[in-house]
C-alpha cells in the first residue's frame, strides 16, 4: 500500500522560534509534514500530521489543555515495566532518586564523542567514541562505565533507567555488549507482543513504498514494489521506542485489538513515509493503515524520527509531542476502524464534531474509502481539506457543497479544488463551527484520534477534555461503545 502522511507532533524548538525567513510564521516542520485530510484516502490512510496546522496556534491549544502543568506531569498511567525481567545476568537500577554517576572522565568524553576530539584512543573497558555512538544510534541507550561495570541507560517516563552488564571491562567484551542489547531488545519485543496481542515486524522486510509527492508519475506508480528506490523496510526498534510503544499500548488497550481477530502489526520503518520538494520529512512519527480486506492486517508504522522523540508524555513539557502520545493517536484510528469499518460515522458523532460526510466518487478504486468529510463553518459553509502536493505537503481548505463538489466564488460548482474558494488554516481556527482540543482537526477521524490521545493520557488531560471539549469527549464514548459491540459480536 502507499504510505502517506503520518502523525508528527510539532517540534517544540521549531514552534518556539519560527525560522526568520518564513514570512507566514510557519515552520519547516509545518511545510514538510504530511497532509491530514486527504479526501481521496480519508479512511484508507488514517494518517496524520499534527504539525500541518498553524504551529503556534496548535501549541497554544496544547498549552490550554495543560491548565495545571505540574499536575498534568504528575499523574500518568503506569508505564510498562520495561526493565523488569531482562535476564539473570542483568540487574536493575533505576528510580528518580538515584545518584548520578556517569563514570570516569574518559567515559564522559566517549559519550560526548566528536565534539570533544577524543580521537580514536581506547578508553576504559575498551570503549571508543565510535562504539559508544554506534550503541546509541542502534539501541537508543547511553553506554558508560559505572561502579566498575558497563552500564546502559536511557530516559523514559521522566526517569533514568539503567542496566548494568556483568561483563569484564575489556575490548573483548564489546561484541558481547551488542549481543546483550540484541537479546534485551528481542525479549522486550516478545513480551510486548504477548502482553497486547500484537505483532512487531522483524527487521529488513519490505514495508511499503515511500510516497514521493514530486514524482511525475505519482498517480501511476507501482504500489507494493520492493525494488522501488523509495521502498521502506522494517528495522529493529530502539529500547526507548519499545518503552514508548508499551506505555502507549498499556494506556489505550483494548483498542489495539482488531475486530477481525488478526493482530495489529507494528512496523518500525527505516525511512520516512513522505517526500516533497524539501526532501524527506523527518517529522513523521507514526501512521496507521486499516486492513485492506477481511484477511489483511491493521498496521501501525513508526518512523525513524520516533527514535529521537521523547518516549512518553512525562519526558516532554508538551505531552502531545511524545512518541507514546502519537502512538495512542494511531491506536485511536484502530478504535475508529473497529467501530465503523466502512468509514461511515453516525450523524450524532458528525454533529458533535461539526463535520459532514459524503460519498467518495472515486470509491471503490484501490486505496479509496467510501466516505469523505468536510468541516462546517459558523456561517453555514463546508470546507474540505486541501490535498498534499509536491510544493507543500498540506495546508488550507477549499469550499464544497454537501455532496463534496468544489464550489467557486459565486457558489457555482467548479471542476477541481484548485478553482474553489479557499480558506487558510488560521481563518478556519476562527470560523469552524466547533472548537477542537488541538489544531489538528483535518477530519472527524483526526479530531477523534486527538481526543483519544488526550483521553488515554493523564487523568488531568482526560478531565480537561471532558470539561473543555465535551462534544469530543461524548463522541469518543460513542466510538468506544461501537467498538465494544464489534468485539462482542466476534466472541
Ligand atoms: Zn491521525
Amino acid at each position: 500500500m502507499a504510505l502517506t502522511p503520518p502523525d508528527a507532533p510539532a517540534e517544540a524548538s521549531n514552534v518556539a522560534e519560527p525560522p526568520a525567513d518564513n514570512a507566514s510564521g510557519r515552520t519547516d516542520n509545518v511545510l514538510t509534514a504530511g497532509s491530514g485530510f486527504d479526501s481521496q484516502r480519508a479512511l484508507r490512510e488514517l494518517f496524520t500530521s499534527v504539525s500541518n496546522r498553524d504551529a503556534l496556534g496548535q501549541i497554544n491549544d496544547i498549552l490550554k489543555m495543560r491548565s495545571a502543568p505540574s499536575a498534568v506531569m504528575g499523574a500518568f498511567p503506569p508505564a510498562g515495566d520495561l526493565l523488569a525481567d531482562l535476564g539473570s545476568n542483568i540487574q536493575l537500577a533505576h528510580g528518580p532518586g538515584e545518584t548520578r554517576h556517569d563514570g570516569p572522565p574518559d567515559i564522559r568524553l566517549a559519550q560526548t564523542g566528536e565534539r570533544r576530539r577524543t580521537g580514536d584512543r581506547n578508553l576504559n573497558g575498551g570503549l571508543t567514541p565510535d562504539f559508544v555512538k554506534e550503541i546509541k544510534n542502534t539501541y537508543g541507550v547511553d553506554l558508560s562505565i559505572r561502579d566498575g561495570k558497563y552500564n546502559l541507560s536511557f530516559r523514559a517516563d521522566g526517569i533514568k533507567h539503567s542496566i548494568p552488564l556483568e561483563l569484564p571491562l575489556s575490548s573483548d567484551s564489546l561484541p558481547k555488549i551488542k549481543e546483550n542489547l540484541d537479546q534485551i531488545t528481542q525479549k522486550r519485543i516478545k513480551d510486548i507482543e504477548a502482553k497486547f496481542g500484537i505483532t512487531i515486524k522483524s527487521p529488513d522486510q519490505f514495508a511499503g513504498n515511500q510516497d514521493d509527492l514530486c514524482r511525475a508519475d505519482k498517480g501511476k506508480r507501482p504500489l507494493e514494489n520492493p525494488n522501488d528506490p523509495n521502498a521502506i523496510r522494517s528495522r529493529q526498534p530502539s529500547l526507548p521506542e519499545l518503552y514508548a510503544l508499551e506505555n502507549a499500548l498499556a494506556a489505550s488497550a483494548p483498542s489495539q485489538r482488531t475486530a477481525n481477530g488478526i493482530p495489529l502489526e507494528v512496523t518500525f520503518a527505516d525511512r520516512a513515509p513522505l517526500k516533497d520538494q524539501k526532501g524527506e520529512s523527518q517529522n513523521h512519527l507514526a501512521s496507521y493503515l486499516p486492513p485492506d480486506g477481511p484477511n489483511d492486517k491493521a498496521k501501525l508504522f513508526i518512523y525513524p524520527a520516533a527514535a529521537k522523540s521523547p518516549p512518553t508524555d512525562r519526558d516532554t513539557r508538551r505531552p502531545g509531542e511524545s512518541l507514546a502520545s502519537t502512538i495512542r493517536h494511531e491506536i485511536g484510528h484502530n478504535q475508529q476502524f473497529n467501530a465503523f469499518p466502512d468509514g461511515k460515522l453516525p450523524e450524532s458523532v458528525l454533529n458533535q464534531l461539526g463535520f459532514i460526510q459524503f460519498a467518495n466518487p472515486k470509491f471503490p478504486d484501490r486505496g479509496e474509502s467510501p466516505y469523505n468529510y468536510a468541516i462546517q463553518t459558523r456561517d453555514g459553509r463546508f470546507f474540505a481539506r486541501s490535498e498534499p502536493d509536491c510544493k507543500s505537503a498540506a495546508g488550507g481548505w477549499y469550499q464544497v457543497d454537501r455532496e463534496g463538489n468544489p464550489l467557486g466564488p459565486n457558489g457555482e460548482k467548479v471542476s477541481d479544488p484548485t478553482k474553489a474558494v479557499k480558506m487558510k488554516d488560521e481563518t478556519m481556527d476562527r470560523m469552524s463551527l466547533r472548537k477542537y482540543p488541538t489544531g489538528y482537526y483535518d477530519s472527524p477521524l483526526e479530531v477523534l484520534s486527538e481526543g483519544f490521545a488526550a483521553f488515554t493520557g493523564s487523568a488531568q488531560s482526560r478531565e480537561s477534555l471532558r470539561i473543555r471539549f465535551r462534544h469530543v469527549y461524548d463522541a469518543l464514548q460513542t466510538v468506544e461503545q461501537e467498538q465494544q459491540r464489534a468485539f462482542d459480536r466476534k466472541k
